[in-house]
């Protein structure tokens, strides 16, 4: 990558290179500076470009891309019962790799390299994500079911699913435990999954505390404070990757903290289903918890765009600590690149352009009117969460492999894709 006007490191000194290259050998980053290209090099000009570490979106549900704009301005209860819910019920393995197509798309077109999924058919959703050449820590979802039998053919997917993606032998894809949240998993459901990663070196992806109607439905159950109830169980430990954990008391943010919980920040969908709050993000870095961004599915976004989530995650807490100065736009990357790298056990390969970490790269064209001007060095990371948005992504590497230059995809077919969303759409959505 060679001439890059400005290369945002992301190291440990948050340095911000002007007219330099990286130089990329076997999918690693190999050399980083002013260089010249050896007679073997595939040299790509990035002169007007910006190079940054490829973002890292730690909770989504990339098949639900065929919900997208489908129910809108509803309450969340609601919005699960009547909408999405029943759509959920018809889905079958073909519509969700169609789902997950689409969403691989718009990852690549926005700069997302690296993701965390919880769904269904998530071997139809490792199927696209392969395809796509994305990196993926892929769950399937875990919901107990009335009768024990329902219950168990769900664990029995998730370990069908486990040899599945051992079998794909892709250094892209691994596997977590997904239990979906405490409400919807009992606590012989919530102990089988921390056991299971145990076991398995997994992360386990589940919601915490996303909703006010969560907690006091806990309350009311005798259950108490959510967090405290799952570490009275022994199921918080620093496996676990929380998505949201909007609604916890100063205590059970250090009790994050202390058991190294992991969490999942996903302020634009808390906001769009009006969860109520917003995640005390400052108390848990206090706290020393690592906090990653997620988009949550783009039923509830709209969209899978990091850089949409990485303006809105500054906004909100500005506004809602009358103070500015609470998130500023270097810890906001930060969220979206190596802390989300943290959440995922991967800090040591990805999250920066430095020496030895695998090539997740995204290259922005500075030439688009809304990256115009660039004052100083100062002001580059601001412009990146202020002033970008996806469609400034210009070209997306994973290890190393081209998967869009110059806005052209070069793995997915955009064209088929749509048509075959569409067609799974007319399966799906009743007309
Ligand atoms: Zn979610």
């Amino acid at each position: 990558m060679k001439d890059c006007d400005w290369i945002v490191t992301q190291d440990p000194q948050r340095q911000v290179l002007r007219d330099s290259s990286v130089r990329i050998t076997e999918g690693r980053i190999d050399e980083i500076g002013k260089l010249q290209p050896n007679a073997k090099d595939n040299v790509f000009d990035c002169k007007r470009k910006a190079l940054i570490p490829g973002l890292i979106n730690t909770h989504t549900h990339l098949s639900m891309s065929l919900f997208r704009g489908y129910a809108d301005d509803l309450e969340l209860r609601e919005w699960l019962e009547k909408k999405i819910w029943p759509l959920e019920a018809r889905l079958d393995g073909e519509m969700c790799y169609h789902g997950a197509l689409l969403g691989s798309l718009e990852m690549t077109r926005t700069g997302t390299t690296c993701f965390v999924d919880m769904y269904f058919h998530m071997e139809d959703v490792a199927r696209a994500v392969g395809e796509a050449g994305l990196r993926a820590t892929l769950s399937p979802g875990m919901i107990d079911k009335p009768d024990k039998s329902g219950t168990d053919l769900e664990r029995k997917n998730t370990l069908k699913f486990l040899e599945h993606i051992r079998r794909l032998r892709n250094p892209l894809l691994s596997f977590a435990v997904g239990p979906h949240a405490p409400y919807t998993c009992g606590e012989e459901t919530l102990l089988w999954a921390r056991d299971v990663a145990e076991k398995e070196d997994a992360l386990v992806n589940i919601h915490i505390a996303e909703t006010r109607r969560e907690q006091a439905q806990f309350e009311k159950d005798g259950k108490g404070r959510v967090a405290d109830y799952l570490d009275k169980i022994g199921f918080l430990n620093n496996r676990v990757l929380a998505a949201h954990s909007v609604w916890l008391t100063k205590s059970e943010v250090k009790l994050f903290g202390k058991k190294g919980v992991r969490v999942a920040h996903c302020p634009v969908s808390n906001m769009k289903l009006a969860s109520g709050g917003t995640a005390p993000v400052p108390e848990m870095w206090e706290a020393g918890v690592p906090v990653g961004l997620g988009t949550d599915g783009p039923a509830s976004n709209n969209g899978l765009d990091m850089f949409d989530t990485m303006k809105m995650t500054a906004l909100v807490h500005k506004n809602s600590r009358w103070d500015p100065t609470i998130m500023n736009a270097q810890r906001v990357l930060d969220m979206a690149t190596l802390d989300g790298a943290r959440c995922i056990g991967r800090e040591k390969e990805l999250g920066s352009v430095e020496i030895g970490k695998r090539a997740d790269l995204v290259l922005l064209d500075l030439r688009d009117p809304n990256l115009i001007p660039i004052h100083r060095k100062e002001t580059v990371v601001s412009d990146l969460v202020y002033s970008a948005n996806g469609q400034n992504v210009d070209t997306t590497i994973v290890d190393g492999k081209l998967l869009m230059i110059n806005r052209k995809f070069q793995k997915l077919d955009q064209e088929k894709i749509a048509e075959e969303v569409g067609s799974s759409i007319a399966r799906l959505v009743p007309q």
